[in-house]
């Protein structure tokens, strides 16, 4: 089963990083970016939701106003950090931005539910509810980089991605 879970505030940092980056003179390239992106998001708490069919505006909006002042804050600092040592992209090669937290604790989290036997409705309940108890570790990979970050997060937080899966599971099914 796949999980359709989405963390809003990655989607309200990305967006006001650039709307904003011009005033803040932030670099325009994607790796400045995403690497500003990575320290802002390390940094807040999470907000995820089940993701809707139909993208949740209304939602989004709402986790981007009541953070704003807080986002734009820590996107100031960020920027300051990475503009002391940028690793500017000059093929304009996209990077990406993960969370390599909720790539693990989905699938760990996943196998649970099926063990329980839980309705399958929940299932996305439980990894939202689940991933909003866990840090989040949001990492830049470029192309060619290798991905080992997946398992030293695995072992690093295993007990804290069951302590998290076990308390959603018990909230869904009480
Ligand atoms: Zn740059």
């Amino acid at each position: 089963m796949e999980a359709r879970v989405k963390n809003y505030m990655f989607d309200a940092v990305k967006e006001l990083i650039n709307e904003n980056a011009e005033n803040m003179g932030i670099c325009d390239c994607a790796v400045c970016r995403a690497d500003i992106a990575a320290i802002v998001l390390n940094k807040l708490g999470v907000s995820f939701y089940v993701a809707q069919d139909k993208y949740n505006k209304k939602e989004l909006s709402d986790i981007k106003k009541d953070n704003e002042q807080k986002i734009m804050e820590r996107i100031g600092q960020a920027n300051a950090i990475v503009s002391q040592k940028p690793r500017h992209d000059s093929n304009n090669e996209t990077p990406t931005l993960k969370n390599y937290m909720e790539d693990c604790a989905v699938k760990i989290i996943s196998k649970m539910i099926i063990e329980k036997n839980v309705e399958g409705a929940k299932f996305d309940d439980i990894i939202a509810d689940a991933l909003n108890r866990l840090p989040v570790k949001y990492v830049v990979s470029r192309k060619g980089e290798l991905y080992s970050k997946i398992g030293t997060i695995e072992t690093q937080f295993n007990v804290d991605i069951i302590s998290a899966g076990v308390a959603a599971i018990e909230e869904a099914t009480k």
